[in-house]
């Protein structure tokens, strides 16, 4: 890197992508210490920015959008990662300072529960997997101000963080060390992927209209 530009240059940088065959991606981060060193500024505000649209266009991002980064996936070896709880990088993202995770009971059910859908990640191109995870967990981070901060999370928020937890521990979805993924596609192209996605969603929508429940999401 060059030192002189970035002394300069209080700006974002454009991050780039870790190639799937790139270790980073397969070992434990560096845990952050508090107040945040003036180099830890540097590279949140370059998280922020690298996960924009625009930006993970210029670097040929895999996919579109994302709805969670972590900073191993751009080769950095920080426990950070940008968590977008809507699913898109366009609207709340949050800032996720060395976080971990824990399984808690369905409260409905007593007892710990998981489901299984379609995950697709930026340093996994031109695959899918269909993963399970918990459905209702309990999460530990810290904020950019040093604050620790225990919440409940279920749903979708709940597998956006268990996969870029898992990023941060050298995990990705489909690594036999995770355990989690059933089933694995590998396609040819992105058309290929989009193609599949669609025949998904088109399959969900006529189970929900076979079932009479309208879909809200
Ligand atoms: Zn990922």
């Amino acid at each position: 890197m060059d030192i002189t530009k970035q002394k300069q240059n209080s700006n974002p940088t454009l991050l780039k992508l870790a190639d799937y065959e790139d270790p980073i991606l397969r070992q434990m981060t560096e845990p952050v210490s508090f107040p945040l060193s003036k180099e830890d500024k540097q590279i949140i505000e370059s998280m922020k920015y690298s996960i924009q649209k625009d930006q993970l266009k210029k670097v040929n991002a895999p996919w579109d959008d994302a709805a969670g980064m972590a900073a191993n996936q751009w080769k950095i070896n920080k426990s950070i990662f940008i968590y977008c709880p809507n699913g898109t990088s366009e609207n709340e993202i949050e800032v996720i300072i060395n976080p971990s995770y824990e399984p808690l009971n369905d409260p409905s059910l007593e007892t710990l529960t998981k489901d299984a859908t379609w995950e697709g990640c930026f340093s996994v191109p031109l695959a899918t997997g269909n993963v399970q995870r918990f459905t209702h967990i309990r999460v530990k981070y810290q904020n950019e101000a040093g604050e620790t901060i225990v919440k409940e999370l279920s749903g979708w928020p709940a597998r956006v963080w268990q996969h870029e937890n898992d990023h941060l521990y050298g995990l990705l979805y489909n690594d036999p060390k995770a355990g989690k993924c059933t089933e694995f596609h590998q396609f040819p192209t992105k058309e290929a992927v989009e193609a599949f996605y669609l025949q998904l969603r088109e399959e969900r929508k006529k189970e929900y209209e076979s079932s009479g429940v309208s879909e809200s999401e």
